[in-house]
């Protein structure tokens, strides 16, 4: 989204970020598993950072590339719980979750985030959402539940590469029903009551919100 020479230039100041993440981030590539760009990742652990949080929750774990990366970021006590529909990318996600010693803080739910979210008791300080992306609308009331006051929520991929601000007579007829969506999301996002949020052009677009 930022012009590419920023990019560029912002990624160079990243600090390596250790074998193990990149070693995962080289294999989703080559599987075209997205995972969050490594600005979102930044942006990510600076919101954990400040955020303190107790219980982190993410929807959509694929090989659990942002959960080790929020878990590094968060205090020693808190638990990440994180929901992946697929087997065999919660099989994966779990063997690096070992590899990086987090297996004792990260709880992968394996099914569909629709029921899962369901079954959920306890609240979360700070949830990722980063699924399918035509899903963040309907989730969001639960997800409403089980964010406490002061709680932060953080959606990934808000942005679709930029076909979000298109009209929605200029995206391809397939991919309406998500653009029209995600549209709406951002549109509730910005205009529920107990949330405030902002809407930055980071990766793919992330929107951050606070429950008041
Ligand atoms: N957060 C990860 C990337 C997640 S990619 C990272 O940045 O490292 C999105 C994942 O969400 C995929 O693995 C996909 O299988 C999963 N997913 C999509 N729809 C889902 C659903 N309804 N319930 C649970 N997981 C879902
Ligand atoms: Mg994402």
């Amino acid at each position: 989204m930022m012009a590419e020479r920023i990019r560029d230039y912002l990624l160079s100041l990243e600090p390596d970020s250790g074998p193990l993440l990149q070693e995962i981030e080289r294999k989703a590539g080559e599987r075209g598993i997205p995972i969050i760009k490594r600005e979102t990742g930044a942006l990510l652990r600076t919101l954990v950072a400040a955020k303190q949080p107790g219980a982190i929750l993410e929807v959509g774990t694929a090989v659990g590339y942002s959960a080790i990366w929020m878990a590094e970021a968060a205090p020693d006590n808190c638990t990440v719980t994180t929901i992946e529909k697929f087997r065999p990318r919660a099989e994966e996600a779990r063997e690096n979750m070992a590899r990086a010693g987090m297996s004792g803080r990260i709880r992968i739910l394996e099914g569909d985030a629709g029921e899962i979210l369901g079954d959920l008791t306890g609240l979360y300080d700070f949830i990722f959402m980063d699924a399918a992306k035509g899903q963040y609308l309907n989730w969001l009331p639960r997800l409403m539940e089980l964010l406490p006051a002061g709680g932060m929520l953080v959606s990934d991929n808000v942005l679709q590469g930029g076909t979000v601000l298109e009209s929605r007579f200029a995206v391809e007829r397939r991919d309406r029903t998500i653009h029209a969506r995600m549209r709406e999301y951002l549109w509730t996002l910005k205009h529920r009551e107990e949330l405030e949020t902002a809407i930055v052009p980071v990766g793919d677009g992330v929107a951050i919100s606070v429950k008041r």
